[in-house]
């Protein structure tokens, strides 16, 4: 069990500290890793689905075929559940729901929207200073016209005001800025159809940008602190449901008097 502060964070790490500084501290710094849940599993097939489709695309000029996308989704979303040994499946969504439900909602985006993608960069690493840690990230697809797509999966759709509400989108623009326009593209996994979302705003202005890099400094402070809080437990996700160290974090020895 590691104590000692990473150097090098992730955004997704960092968002976590921002919901619950505890649950950051249980995960990243005691190193108490719990198992995935299968949405994760979906949404890191889907992503490797389509980047291959991408990657051929900037190769040969043309896509797969989307029964060629669809297999590499099923063979990734294979190896993830041999190497994860333990996943949370949704009692609404189990493993082979899950698989199905995925790979025909890759299947459609790939059919009706994918043609339409332009790549010149796929999967880009960066890294940026914020304070005291380097951030890492991964700009999923970067366009010919300079555009930057960030693709996601789900099953609800998203509200349209997320785009620019979304401070991962402003940092990738940071790293990448001759950035045109930032899409964010999801395909949605629905009980009888799938369906996909395309939402899509302007760059942000440096006022914003100047706000999400104040956001990130602050963040990445009181990281380095050692500020391990917990959150608010009204906030959903600090529920037995949804966080994996409910049980060691607020589940206390000993019966409540309250009727
Ligand atoms: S139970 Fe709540 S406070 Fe504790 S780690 Fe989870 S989200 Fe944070």
């Amino acid at each position: 069990m590691s104590e000692e502060k990473p150097k090098h964070i992730s955004y997704t790490q960092m968002n976590m500290y921002r919901k619950c500084p505890r649950q950051w501290e249980y995960r990243y710094i005691k190193g108490l890793k719990r198992p995935p849940g299968g949405a994760m599993i979906v949404g890191g097939a889907s992503h490797e689905g389509i980047e291959e489709d991408m990657r051929e695309k900037r190769k040969t000029g043309r896509n797969l075929r989307s029964s060629q996308v669809v297999d590499a989704f099923l063979a990734s979303f294979d190896r993830k559940v041999d190497t994860e040994g333990e996943i949370v499946w949704d009692e609404k969504e189990p493993e082979p729901v899950a698989k199905d439900r995925g790979a025909a909602a890759l299947e459609y985006y790939h059919r009706q929207r994918a043609f339409e993608l332009d790549p010149i960069l796929i999967e880009q690493k960066f890294e940026m200073t914020f304070g005291e840690y380097t951030v890492r990230g991964v700009i999923d697809l970067g366009e010919t016209d300079g555009s930057l797509v960030d693709f996601k999966t789900g099953s609800r759709k998203r509200p349209a005001s997320i785009i620019h509400q979304d401070q991962q989108l402003i940092l990738y623009q940071m790293a990448k800025p001759d950035t045109t326009e930032i899409r964010m593209e999801v395909m949605l996994r629905y009980k009888t159809k799938e369906d996909f979302q395309v939402l899509a705003r302007k760059p942000a202005t440096q006022t914003e940008i100047k706000i999400v890099k104040e956001d990130l400094i602050d963040t990445t402070n009181a990281m380095k602190r050692g500020r391990c809080f917990r959150t608010d437990p009204t906030n959903w996700w600090c529920s037995e449901k949804w966080c994996g160290y409910y049980d060691r974090c607020r589940k206390f020895k000993g019966k409540s008097k309250s009727k």
